[in-house]
Parts: structure tokens; sequence; C-alpha cells
């Protein structure tokens, strides 16, 4: 039998920031890991690059069911303290759009300094390749029953993510300690995922798989002006991945094609200016070719031919209507198979914003992706594990 001052389930960027911070404030700590290496998702994020924050992080680039709950967490430990510690251990580091900054090298750079930030402590074992089967609290202390022997600890903080990716580590095992312990579930579902469509405009944007473009996607909840990338699915890219954390199953999504311009003055006083050009040829400068193949086949079939000043005014408002505002159904998403993220799980109203322990049970924490707290894209996903990793770490009790 281990027996050590915490245990911390799950060695992905919340265990691990975890383990460092809680270590260097003097506690043994025991990080165990199912899979066989830590950090596989720090090593696949950003495109190998990982996208370890963002210059701009506020509580509105998060989902929860309470709005306010990061606010804590984020005001402890904030995106400038973790760049202070990137600039510390020379990690080369850039900014690209919207302000999302990741290393020049490899996401290796970031699990390459938490790991060396739990060994400096000396106070961190990790053990790999360990699978938990029960998890007890018989009298004070918590007791782990696992294919590595037994750990006991007066404290245990789950850091087990969400369900994305299941090849990558997700699982369900951090939602079953939290029901064993009297918290609630939200329920859950993919998130920052691309979207699959199985009607006419699926056909469309199969047959432009490859091209991005810069649009408005919206729903009446959330909008994103950034590009969205066209694939034998469906629609991927920035802009349809954080409309994903938005949209449920059935619902409409609106594309505006155009976002920086008023399609219906556009097109009216193209009439005026141009009366001979046909409309496919205006919309050139402005949108792929392939796309306004398929958009005259959609939307002006049978006036393909027309010169601009044999559109009625009337007709040229409906298709500059439809260019701002593409109503799109999407079938589906892809799902856990390549969302980013987990909405929902661990309900939050049920732990201390502070510390991240539960209030049904002292000594039980939860940290990272498996609390129902969802980042934009941009970074905020793995702000948030630092940042409530940090606070937990800071009320954990020192033996
Ligand atoms: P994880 O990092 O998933 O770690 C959980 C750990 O727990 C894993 O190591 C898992 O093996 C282990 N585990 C699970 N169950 C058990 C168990 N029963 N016993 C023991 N161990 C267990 N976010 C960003 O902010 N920027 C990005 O660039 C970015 N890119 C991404 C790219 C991809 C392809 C994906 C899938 C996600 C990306 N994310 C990104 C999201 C980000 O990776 C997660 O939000 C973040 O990893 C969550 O940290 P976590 O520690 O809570 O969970």
């Amino acid at each position: 039998m281990v027996n050590t001052d915490l245990i911390i389930l799950g060695a992905g960027a919340a265990g691990l920031m975890c383990a460092w911070q809680a270590a260097a404030r003097g506690l043994k700590v025991t990080v165990l890991e199912r899979a066989k290496r830590p950090g596989r998702k720090i090593l696949m994020s950003g495109g190998g690059r990982c996208n370890f924050t963002n210059l701009d992080v506020e509580a509105r680039h998060f989902l929860c069911e309470n709005p306010h709950f990061v606010k804590s967490a984020l005001k402890q430990y904030s995106n400038w303290d973790f760049i202070g510690k990137v600039i510390e251990h020379e990690i080369p580091y850039h900014e690209r759009d919207l302000g999302k900054l990741f290393c020049d090298d490899s996401a290796k750079d970031i699990l390459n300094m938490l790991l060396l930030e739990c060994e400096a402590t000396t106070r961190v074992n990790l053990i790999s390749q360990c699978d938990v089967q029960t998890v007890d609290k018989p009298k004070d202390d918590f007791l782990l029953q696992s294919n590595k022997g037994q750990f006991s600890a007066p404290q245990l903080v789950v850091a087990t993510g969400g369900l994305s990716i299941p090849s990558m580590g997700g699982g369900e095992f951090g939602y079953q300690i939290a029901e064993q312990f009297g918290l609630t579930l939200l329920p859950t579902r993919a998130g920052l995922v691309p979207f699959t469509f199985s009607d006419a405009a699926g056909k469309i944007f199969e047959s432009l798989a490859g091209i991005a473009i810069d649009v408005t996607l919206s729903n009446e909840r959330a909008s994103f002006s950034e590009a969205v990338l066209f694939t034998h699915r469906g629609l991927s890219g920035p802009a349809s991945l954080q409309l994903s954390n938005y949209w449920h199953s059935g619902e409409t999504i609106h594309m505006d094609l155009l976002p920086s311009l008023d399609a219906r003055a556009f097109l009216l006083e193209q009439k005026q200016q141009q009366a001979k050009a046909k409309l496919r040829s205006l919309l050139r400068d402005l949108l792929p070719k392939a796309l306004i193949k398929h958009l005259e086949q959609l939307w002006w079939p049978t006036e393909s031919d027309r010169a601009m000043a044999e559109f009625s005014n009337q007709r040229l408002e409906e298709i500059a209507r439809q260019l701002n505002n593409w109503v799109l159904k999407p079938s589906g998403t892809e799902g856990y198979r390549t969302a980013e993220v987990t909405l929902g799980g661990v309900d939050c109203r049920q732990l201390s914003s502070k510390t991240m322990e539960a209030e049904t049970q002292s000594g039980l924490f939860f940290i990272g992706e498996v609390v129902d707290v969802t980042g934009h894209l941009g970074g905020f996903n793995f702000q948030w594990a630092w940042s409530s990793a940090y606070a937990c770490a800071q009320a954990l009790k020192p033996a």
C-alpha cells in the first residue's frame, strides 16, 4: 500500500500542473495515469504546436452552467502567469490570429516543462499504465485499488479529462467517481467538433473539400467571424468548431458568405454600374469560383446567363439575403471521434470555485475538462486546465 498526501488521477494538462504546484507547496504527490505516457493530448494539440493560452482570457470565453465559476481560478492563475513560466523555460513561442499563443517548435516543449517542474520537486511519483478499479473512502482517507496495487491519501484530485478522442485516453471514470460521491453530472456532448451534412449543402461542401473561406457563422446563441473549411463530411475550420459548442441536434445555423459586405447594397449598386455583367463574374473577387458555380445552381439556376440589368431589384435582394444568410441544417457532428473537448460534465455548482473541492465530500477535487467548463477555440481549454489545477493546488493540505 502506498500512502501519500495526495493522489491525482490523470497525468494530462490539469493533472501535471496540479502535481507540480502541490509538490512545490511541499505535498507528497502520487499521479496515477492509465495510459503508457503522460500528456498525450498536449502532444497532439494545436497541430503539434500546442496553443497553450491566449493573450485575452476572460470568463466570456468559457461555457459553463454558472458563467461566473471560472473567474476565481483565472484570477488566481492567469494567462500571464503561464506565459511567464514559458518564458522562464526559454520555450520559443509566437502569436497567431486572435491572440492565440503557440510553441514555435513543438508541443513537446510544454509537456517537458510540466514534467521537469514535477521532477524538480522530487516529490511527484508518476505511475503510468495504472488501471484504477475502485475508489472508496472507508474512513478519513481515499483508498484506490489498481493493477499496480493499493494507494491511499486524504486528498484525491480527479483530472481524468473528457470523452473526446477515446483512443487518447478519454473515458467515463472521472464522471463515475463524481456520481459515486454524490455530485450531479450535466449531460455531456462533443464540442469544438466539425459539422456533418447529409443534404444538398453537404454535397456542395464535399465537392469543395479543402477550400477555406472567411465567413460569419452564427445561431441565436453565438456568432463567430473566422474561417470555415469545407470537408468531405461537411464543415470544419475555426468558425464551425466554435459554433458547435453552441449548437444542439436538429437546429439550423446561418452562414454569412460576405461578412464584411452588405450584399443587397452591393448588388443593387453593381446593377447600375455594371449593367451588362453577369452576377457570377461580380462575385469572383469575393468568393472562390467553384463555390460561386454551386451557389448559382442553387439560387439563380435559370437566370445564370442574365445580365445584371435584367434582374429585378426584388430578385437581387432575395439573392443578397441568401449570400448574407445561408440557412444550413447540419445532420450532426463528427462526435467524440474528432472533438477537441467535451461539453458538460461535473456540475460546477457543487464545487467551490475558489478551490475546486466538492461540496458534498471534503478532500475530493475535480479539475480540467472533467468539470462542466468548456473554453472557446484558441488556447482557452488549456488555460482552464492550468488555472483550475493551480487553484486546487493552493487549497491542498500538506501532511
Ligand atoms: P486530458 O489532457 O485529457 O488528461 C486526462 C488524463 O487522464 C489523460 O492522460 C488520460 O489518459 C488520463 N485518464 C483518463 N481516465 C483515467 C483513469 N481512469 N485512470 C487514470 N488516468 C486516466 N486546447 C487548447 O487550449 N489548445 C489547443 O491547441 C488544443 N488542441 C487540441 C487538439 C486536440 C486534437 C484535442 C483532442 C484537444 C485539444 N485541446 C486544446 C483541448 C485540450 O487538450 C484539453 O482541454 C485538455 O487536455 C484538458 O486537460 P485535462 O488534463 O483536463 O484532460
